[in-house]
């Protein structure tokens, strides 16, 4: 199952450190850094990113 990252929804993500705070991603595609990442393997990806980019960015 791929990770997309929530704001450029590429599946550029890569695991920056994993600790006390969780996870943390990184995205090599856009300026991305948290623990929240988009999950998705079916086709429908385009409301699932709508609402994590807005969870995401607050817009
Ligand atoms: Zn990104």
């Amino acid at each position: 199952m791929p990770l997309l990252c929530p704001q450029c929804g590429k599946p550029t993500l890569y695991l920056e450190t994993g600790g006390v705070m969780g996870d943390i991603y990184r995205c090599k595609n856009c300026t991305y850094i948290g623990n929240f990442v988009i999950e998705s393997d079916d086709d429908d990806l385009s409301d699932e990113l709508r609402e994590a980019r807005r969870a995401a960015t607050g817009k």
